[in-house]
C-alpha cells in the first residue's frame, strides 16, 4: 500500500516549486505565488481521475469523513451505520459532530453486510457509510437500493481503497460522497492529507468553507470575507498538497505493482487446501493494497500468523485482537470516554457496545488474515517472500 516506498524526482520537483514561492498556503497570497496552486491542482486531477464533478482536500481522511458528513447537514443526533470492522476514524468523525455511530456486522466482503444494515435503520439515520477495508468493497449495489429506499446518503470510507473500482466506477465515486486519505502509509501520500469527492456543488461548496473556518470565499482580501456558518481549519498545506499531486500522477504506476504482487502471492497459497479467499462483489475490483484470506478458525489463523512472524514475513495482520481495527478492543468506545464529558444526547442515544452481539463478524475476524502488499520490493524479494508464504501455511496446515 505505501506509496512512500517510491518517492523520486517528481515529488521533489513539486515541493520545491511550493518552496520557491514561499507561499505555503493554499488560498490567497496570489502576489506572491507565482500562479501555483497545488491544493487546486490536486483536486482538479483528482476529480478528473474519480470521474466526480468535484473534489476538497484536507488535512486527513479523518478530517474528509468529519467534513464529509457536515457538509451533507449531518449533526446532532442523526443516525450514521457503519461497519464495525474500521479504523477508529470511522466514529470519531461521527462523533466529533454530536452524530451517533451504529455499528453493524460485515460479512466475507469484510465490510457491511447489508442485511445488518437494512435491520439497524430507525427514522434517525442519515447515512450509511460502508468502509473500503483493505482495498475491496461492499456489495454497494444493494447498499444503494437501501438508501434510495429510506431516503438516506451513501458515503463511502474509500481510504484504504485508493483505484479499486466497483462495476466500471471508481470506488468513492459510487455514493453520494467519498473519503480519500493521504496519509503517511495510504496507498498514496502527502505526509498527512486526506479528500471528499463529491457530485454535488452544495457538498463541495459547504466542505471548501467547513475546512477553512467558514469562510466564504468570495472576496479577493481574505480579511473581508464573511462566515456564513461555523467551520474549523481542516486545511490542507501546499507542502503536503504537492508531494500528493506527484504521488497521484503516479497512481496507476503505483497499482499495476501492487496488482503484480498481490497476484504473485495470491498464486502462491491458492491451491493449499483450507484456503479460501475474501469474496470481492460481482463487478467490483480490488486495490490489491492487502491479500486477504480465511482459515479454518481462529487457532489455525493465529498459528499461521504466528509462524509467518517467527519465519520472518512482515505485514500480516489478524484481526480479532487488533487494537486499532476492531470493536472487541474499542473500549474508549464502549465505555463512552472521552477528554471531556460528551453531550448528553450522545451519552444517552449510543448503544451499549459492551453487550452489542458481533458474533457473525468475530466469526470472520478470527478467521481473516491480511498480508500487506508492498510496492517497494525486488523481484527476488517478492519472489522469496512468496515462497516462504506457501511453505509456511503449508506447513501449519499439514
Ligand atoms: C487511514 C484511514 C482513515 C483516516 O485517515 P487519516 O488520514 O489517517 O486521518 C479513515 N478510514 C480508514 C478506513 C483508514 O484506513
Amino acid at each position: 500500500m505505501p506509496g512512500f516506498e517510491l518517492f523520486g524526482d517528481l515529488e521533489r520537483k513539486e515541493v520545491n516549486e511550493v518552496l520557491d514561492t514561499g507561499v505555503l498556503m493554499r488560498y490567497g497570497f496570489d502576489a506572491m505565488r507565482k500562479d501555483r496552486w497545488k491544493a487546486r491542482e490536486m483536486e482538479a486531477a483528482l476529480a478528473d481521475r474519480m470521474q466526480t464533478e468535484h473534489a476538497q482536500l484536507v488535512s486527513s481522511g479523518t478530517a474528509a469523513l468529519t467534513i464529509a458528513l457536515a457538509s451533507a447537514g449531518v449533526g446532532a443526533g442523526d443516525e450514521v451505520i457503519m461497519p464495525c470492522f474500521t479504523f477508529v476514524a470511522s466514529f470519531e468523525s461521527i462523533l466529533a459532530l454530536g452524530a451517533i455511530p451504529v455499528l453493524v456486522d460485515i460479512d466475507d466482503t469484510l465490510t457491511l453486510d447489508p442485511d445488518a444494515v437494512e435491520k439497524a435503520i430507525t427514522p434517525n439515520t442519515k447515512v450509511i457509510m460502508p468502509v473500503h477495508m483493505c482495498g475491496s468493497m461492499a456489495d454497494l449495489n444493494a447498499l444503494r437500493m437501501i438508501c434510495d429506499k429510506h431516503g438516506l446518503l451513501l458515503l463511502e470510507d474509500a481510504c484504504q481503497a485508493i483505484g479499486g473500482s466497483y462495476k466500471g466506477k471508481p470506488l468513492g465515486s459510487i455514493g453520494d460522497l467519498g473519503c480519500f486519505s493521504f496519509d503517511y502509509v495510504k496507498t498514496i501520500t502527502c505526509g498527512e492529507g486526506g479528500a471528499i469527492i463529491t457530485n454535488n456543488p452544495e457538498y463541495k461548496k459547504n466542505a471548501d468553507h467547513y475546512s477553512d473556518h467558514g469562510h466564504d470565499h468570495i472576496g479577493k482580501d481574505r480579511g473581508a470575507e464573511t462566515h456564513p456558518f461555523l467551520g474549523y481549519n481542516f486545511r490542507i498545506s501546499e507542502l503536503n498538497a504537492a508531494v500528493g499531486l506527484a504521488q497521484l500522477a503516479r497512481l496507476d504506476e503505483f497499482l499495476a505493482i501492487q496488482k503484480r504482487n498481490y497476484t504473485k502471492i495470491r498464486e502462491a497459497i491458492t491451491d493449499i487446501p483450507g484456503v479460501t479467499f475474501r469474496r470481492v462483489p460481482e463487478g467490483g475490483e480490488e486495490n490489491y493494497s492487502f491479500l486477504s484470506f480465511f482459515l479454518e478458525d481462529f487457532e489455525t489463523a493465529k498459528a499461521v500468523q504466528k509462524a509467518l512472524d517467527e519465519s520472518g514475513v512482515d505485514g500480516c495482520m489478524h484481526w480479532l485482537d487488533n487494537n486499532w481495527h476492531y470493536i472487541k478492543k474499542w473500549e474508549h468506545l464502549k465505555n463512552k470516554t472521552s477528554l471531556g464529558k460528551l453531550p448528553q444526547e450522545v451519552i444517552e442515544k449510543l448503544p451499549d457496545y459492551h453487550q452489542a452481539d458481533f458474533s457473525a463478524s468475530d466469526h470472520w475476524m478470527g478467521r481473516t488474515l491480511s498480508l500487506l502488499i508492498k510496492i517497494g520490493w525486488s523481484e527476488e524479494e517478492l519472489q522469496s517472500r512468496a515462497e516462504k508464504i506457501r511453505a509456511v501455511v503449508q506447513g501449519v496446515m499439514a
